[in-house]
């Protein structure tokens, strides 16, 4: 891999991800709403209480697809990088976020050490 591929791999994969962040803005929003809307439901129509037990099921499952959404974007973003080559030659390890300023730096392999690309 020379310098430039590098760096058209870059614009690619952050592209990319800027679409994959705009998805997970929509998704949370979408839950928070989903679940005031739940709550607003569930006092109305079917007349529980403030206090009632019962209301904390929204705060669950609110946290269940925050956690979901975790696992899925750390997969996500796994997936974007190997697609666009963020992949180093030597060791075949995914680099992606804080990585990417030290291997312009160094233009070595933060897992392996080996080079990365040569200019
Ligand atoms: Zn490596």
């Amino acid at each position: 891999m020379n310098e430039a591929t590098f760096f058209k791999n870059i614009s690619a994969y952050r592209r990319k991800m800027r679409i994959v962040g705009l998805f997970q803005l929509v998704f949370l929003v979408a839950v928070i709403v989903g679940d005031f809307l739940l709550i607003v439901l569930m006092e109305r129509y079917f007349h529980y209480r403030k206090n009632d037990p019962i209301l904390v099921l929204p705060i669950v499952l609110f946290f269940i697809l925050l956690l979901i959404n975790a696992i899925f974007a750390d997969w996500i973003n796994q997936k974007v990088a190997r697609d666009t080559g963020m992949v180093c030659p030597s060791c075949d390890k995914v680099v992606r976020g804080r990585a990417i300023p030290i291997i312009i730096a160094t233009h070595n392999c933060i897992h392996c050490g080996r080079e990365f690309y040569h200019l």
